[in-house]
């Protein structure tokens, strides 16, 4: 199919240094060749060469000044992706990895992420190269405040409306806000993620990891199988992984790992979710003060192991929860997990298994659920809080939690139902992107060029 060999061939030249990008939006187009034979419409509209580009991109200087009285300059960013199906939305990423290409690929995935939730969202994200680890809550408070003075006029609670992502959590979305009520002087839902008595949704903190079991739990279940029981792996310890451990032990699986950027921690026994709680949420430190308390558990450091593999992947289980990062999951690391007799991988990350690892699960037929499907819990809750923010309302947990499941299992429907029609049962990497885009695509077309 030429067209999307040419499509990938001019990304490739015109910004040779985005890696994450190209394989993000590689995955999507090979997955779309089936749909692209039997709808050549979609040729005539020219809708890939215009849905890999992204609608506007914003890169802003972003001076903030550190305790000691010295001025700091880090990189900001929003992409507007695609506005097809409603108001820009996804997260601000706060970590020294970020680059434009970075948040290029977790837009051009989180357009179609929104999709799959059914709900009117476009996609979009942003962020900065700004490292918050080691830093004073002030410094924290000044950088949000500076990062908001160039934000703020790009977005609104019907344009544009970001949240968090790795390195913003609730404290940032608050500092970010507080500065564009100052500037502004308007109080409305233009963040989502915010504090629970200053116009949060209940439930959206932990949305992204529960969201992530259920999917698994529907992936299971259409196997004939049941999470209840089962040893679970999960690597990160952000929100995404604390609130897939609480959610696990919910539904009666064992959570047996986590991980940070400096380790990975085992506990035969199940992790201890206060203290993890306490370790990440309270006091901000490193996962290897668990052992402090609990003997019985094990930490390995991330310098004792090779790039290409990672210490949470080799230890068995039957259920995987990659929670980290983008590209936390190798082929050496999927090889090990289908060795250990792993049957089903929920991704709570964005893209965090490598192509030739998502091949590998792909092939052995194990239930495989992509990021942008399996964590869309969150951006789903997000939307959420949108919908009580305009009707100035706060739904009960009951109400909010119910929402999600129904949206999860409604994904997960989508996803087998497409995979099926295009012949390739199971693939629910085809599933998702078939569907997240054909929604996109119709409603590209109605719109017009
Ligand atoms: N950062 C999250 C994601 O990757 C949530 C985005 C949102 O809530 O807008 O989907």
């Amino acid at each position: 199919m030429p067209y999307v060999h040419n499509t990938l061939e001019r990304l490739r030249k015109s910004s040779p240094a985005q890696t994450e990008f190209y394989q993000a939006a590689e995955e999507v187009l090979e997955c779309l060749r089936p749909l692209f034979e039997r709808s050549p419409y979609y040729h005539d509209h020219s809708i890939i060469e215009r849905i890999v580009e992204p609608e506007r991109q914003i890169m802003f200087r972003v001076c903030w000044t550190d305790d000691a009285g010295r001025v700091r300059v880090n990189k900001g960013y929003r992409v507007q992706f695609n506005s097809a199906l409603g108001p820009y939305k996804g997260g601000l990423r706060f970590h020294p990895s970020v680059t434009s290409g970075i948040i290029k690929f977790l837009g051009f995935e989180q357009i179609f992420k929104n999709a799959l939730t059914g709900l009117p969202i476009g996609g979009g994200k942003g962020g900065s190269d700004f490292d918050p680890k080691g830093k004073s809550d002030a410094e924290i408070m000044r950088f949000c405040q500076s990062f908001m003075t160039e934000l703020y006029r790009y977005i609104g609670p019907t344009t544009d409306v970001p949240a968090g992502d790795i390195g913003v959590g609730a404290r940032e979305i608050g500092y970010l806000y507080g500065q564009y009520k100052r500037l502004t002087g308007r109080y409305e839902g233009v963040l989502t993620g915010k504090g629970l008595n200053w116009g949060g949704s209940i439930g959206r903190k932990e949305a992204t990891g529960y969201g992530a079991v259920y999917f698994a739990q529907n992936m299971l279940e259409a196997r004939g199988d049941s999470i209840k029981g089962k040893t679970c792996l999960v690597s990160g310890a952000g929100n995404v992984a604390i609130y897939t451990i609480e959610k696990l032990y919910e539904v009666g699986a064992k959570p047996v790992t986590c991980s940070d950027s400096r380790g990975t921690l085992h506990d035969p026994r199940g992790v201890d979710l206060a203290l993890l709680k306490e370790l990440k949420e309270v006091k901000r430190t490193s996962l290897e003060a668990y052992l402090e308390q609990h003997t019985e558990a094990s930490y390995t450091p991330v310098d004792d192991y090779p790039t290409d593999g990672h210490a949470v992947w080799r230890i068995e289980g039957d259920v995987a929860f990659p929670c980290a990062t983008q590209n936390e999951l190798t082929e050496a690391d999927a090889e090990t997990l289908l060795g250990n007799g792993v049957t089903c991988i929920s991704e709570g990350a964005n893209m965090p298994s490598t192509a030739a690892a998502v091949d590998r699960f792909l092939a052995a037929r194990i239930a495989y659920g992509p990021g942008k499907a399996a964590n869309a819990g969150g951006v789903a809750t997000s939307q959420l809080e949108m919908a009580q923010n305009s009707s100035m309302q706060q739904w009960p947990l009951q109400k909010v939690d119910a929402r999600l499941k129904e949206i999860m299992a409604n994904i997960y429907k989508q996803c087998a139902d497409t995979a099926e029609e295009f012949g390739e049962p199971n693939n629910l990497v085809l599933g998702a992107n078939i569907a997240g885009f054909r929604k996109v695509a119709d409603a590209m077309i109605d719109q017009g060029a």
